[in-house]
């Protein structure tokens, strides 16, 4: 949609930075390649970027997992649309000082996006019970991201503690002066921050609203990712969007745009 100066609605492109398709152990059989340009082109989303995770090669079967992965781009490469698509990996902090992605991933990945925080699976270190010490190891785990050189984004931070222990409570937890300090540092790292389904009108996490005003007033971009993993939460993101992008007064400036992230991949490859 052209821009006109008159315009009084926001317009800002319909992009999911964070994407899972049935390559995803938790994706859904619909979320197939096909289905998902499909699905983004009727939508009219402009990028769509492909973030299936990578986990312990007891989990997740990396030769297999690469292989199909070449495919995608080889597919996107092939594809006749304006949808622009870009073939990355979500890897996760496995504990502090160590984010798991093994070099081959890394390597394929034209864009990284890293959970601090999936405390419920085996082989991440569990969050500490007490609050203070919770979002002590959140920090941790943030400030293991921006120390991990390949990193674009930041997931869904503070969301990880479950029931337990929801994102406002460890938020509230959060030494704010550290918290601070770790932003700029991720600022000046290029790193973004995601926004997505988890923080909207869900009442468990609606303190986050205040953090990503913080946020984008030091100047940092967020990344606008649908986390979805079938293909419903493709739409349903589609229509949060516009209000989200409101709710935060996002201008094109502030919204993370996976090219550049993809085209420096490229250049390091090459
Ligand atoms: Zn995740
Ligand atoms: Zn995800």
């Amino acid at each position: 949609m052209p821009d006109s100066p008159d315009q009084t609605t926001i317009h800002t492109p319909l992009i999911s930075t964070h994407t899972h398709t049935d390559l995803s152990r938790c994706g859904r059989d619909d979320m197939t390649f096909a289905a998902i340009v499909d699905q983004a082109e009727a939508l009219g989303y402009a990028a769509i970027v492909l973030t299936d995770h990578v986990h312990v090669p007891w989990y997740t079967d990396y030769p297999a997992h690469l292989e199909r992965l070449a495919q995608y781009r080889t597919w996107r490469n092939g594809l006749r649309t304006p949808l622009q698509l870009f073939v990355g990996a979500e890897f996760e902090v496995r504990r502090p000082g160590h984010v798991l992605a093994p070099p081959e991933f890394v390597a394929a990945s034209e864009v990284t996006v890293v959970a601090p925080n999936h405390y419920q699976l085996d082989w991440v270190e569990p969050l500490p019970r007490d609050p203070g010490a919770a979002a002590a190891h959140e920090l941790d785990c943030i400030e293991t991201i921006i120390n991990w050189a390949p990193a674009d984004v930041i997931v869904h931070p503070f969301t990880g503690g479950g029931a337990e222990m929801p994102a406002n409570v460890l938020y509230a937890a959060a030494d704010t002066g550290r918290l601070r300090e770790l932003c700029d540092r991720a600022i000046q790292a290029d790193i973004a921050v995601e926004i997505q389904p988890k923080y909207w009108r869900n009442p468990l996490a609606d303190r986050l609203c205040g953090f990503f005003e913080q946020w984008l007033d030091a100047g940092g971009k967020v990344a606008l990712g649908s986390d979805a993993h079938h293909l419903a939460a493709l739409s349903r993101w589609a229509a949060e969007l516009p209000d989200i992008v409101a709710r935060f007064e996002l201008t094109a400036a502030d919204i993370w745009w996976p090219g550049a992230a993809a085209s420096q991949q490229q250049r390091e490859r090459a």
